[in-house]
């Protein structure tokens, strides 16, 4: 069990390498093709590298793609096969992450937060209530005109806050511990030339939200691109000739069901999303996006477009329309539920930490859902950090701590009883 000593000691571990890591700008870049997509990810890559070989690590590597591995032998007795950690170098294109000022507001009154570089801005109980769970304690923020990069500095804080423990205590025990930290996470690219040979047989990426946050379920995503084609004639002599694309593809939008759009659902409920639509008479292409939690609801829906296109093409004689339907991520949790010991020893390992476990379905997908998928069992622990992707961006400095006393306890119970 983690003593008062070690607690403390992964608290401050976890809080000057975040602050230090922060420091950094990581902001990854869509437009770009290369690996990383940004050269900052690099800065703060080689930083780390530094520091996984400051703890002893072998075979640390920074890879050409901007991947670092690192691995900590296990303890003597270890029952358990080798464990992956995870979190991403980069934060969201979203706000700018250049000369981020991190704040520490040591003892948070419970009233609105205000920022020195953004006078305008302001973050209240009203709109955040989760801040009051942090009242009289340190939180962390930016300074108003940059997002702060918990997302997911605080993850690899977390990380390794908990390795300089395991290495420092020589008392806890752990597997061997098969460490990655991953570029390009908010762009999508995150796994992309990941070298599965160099992680373990389970993994857990740390990049979750509030303190106790623990998921192991996604949404099942397909991309359908509908492309129309009609037929252009001067519209002074069109009838009974023209079939314009554009206008019957807007008609074909209409008819999908408004309730099950992103701006009308929540929770478990799935949707059609509407991305694009462009095109003139002759061709017009409507991209969109489809998602739900269970397999069988996202195929519901791949075959209600299928019937729609046929119904259309009797509607309009003339007209084609050629859909392609791609599978883009599955809900890792049809992988995590035949490997029940994971989830089952990060919910035991926070009640030990003293975490409320609350757990969550991502609406979206992850790094570890396409791990799960690539081989690697993985679900989503929380990194501790809220309002991700903005300017008000904060994380209680509790949730550094408690995520470092986490892994502590996954890593003690994973040696002692094996999979
Ligand atoms: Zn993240």
């Amino acid at each position: 069990m983690p003593t008062p000593e070690i607690a403390q000691f992964l608290r401050e571990e976890a809080l000057s390498r975040f602050l230090r890591y922060v420091a950094v700008d990581t902001r990854s870049d869509e437009e770009s093709s290369e690996h990383p997509s940004t050269p900052g990810q690099l800065n703060l890559a080689r930083l780390v590298e530094r520091e996984l070989k400051e703890l002893g690590l072998r075979d640390v590597e920074l890879s050409a793609g901007g991947f670092l591995y690192g691995v900590l032998p296990a303890s003597d007795g270890s029952k358990s096969p080798p464990l992956t950690f995870l979190a991403h170098f980069d934060t969201s294109p979203s706000e700018s992450g250049a000369g981020v000022t991190p704040i520490i507001r040591e003892n948070y009154d419970g009233g609105p937060i205000r920022f020195p570089k953004n006078p305008e801005l302001v973050l209240t109980p009203e709109e955040e209530p989760d801040l009051l769970l942090f009242k009289g304690e340190p939180l962390i923020t930016a300074s108003g005109d940059t997002l702060l990069g918990a997302d997911d500095k605080a993850g690899m804080a977390e990380i390794m806050a908990a390795l300089a423990a395991l290495v420092r205590f020589p008392g806890l025990t752990h597997p061997e511990l098969r460490i990655a930290f991953t570029p390009d996470e908010e762009i999508g690219r995150g796994t992309d030339g990941i070298d599965l040979a160099r992680l373990g047989k389970y993994g857990y990426t740390m990049d979750g939200g509030l303190i106790g946050e623990l998921e192991d379920e996604c949404f099942n995503a397909h991309k359908a691109v509908l492309l129309f084609k009609g037929r252009n004639i001067h519209p002074g002599y069109a009838k009974n000739k023209m079939i314009n694309a554009a206008a019957i593809a807007a008609r074909f939008i209409a008819t999908l069901p408004e309730a099950e759009s992103p701006e009308h659902t929540e929770k478990r409920e799935g949707f059609f999303h509407l991305t694009e639509l462009k095109g003139d008479e002759n061709e017009a292409k409507a991209t969109m996006i489809i998602r739900d939690f269970e397999a069988p609801e996202n195929a519901r829906r791949v075959e209600l477009l299928r019937r729609l296109i046929a119904a259309f093409e009797i509607r309009y004689p003339g007209l084609e329309i050629r859909p392609a339907f791609t599978e883009q991520y599955r809900n890792m949790n049809e992988v995590l539920s035949q490997h029940p010991a994971l989830v089952e020893k990060a919910r035991r390992a926070m009640a030990a930490a003293g975490v409320q476990e609350i757990r969550k379905a991502i609406r979206g997908g992850t790094d570890g859902a396409r791990l799960c998928f690539m081989g690697m069992p993985t679900p989503n622990v929380f990194a501790g950090g809220l309002r991700f992707h903005s300017k008000t961006e904060w994380i209680p400095v509790r949730a550094l701590q408690k995520a470092g006393e986490t892994i502590v306890h996954l890593c003690r119970l994973w040696a002692e009883e094996g999979e």
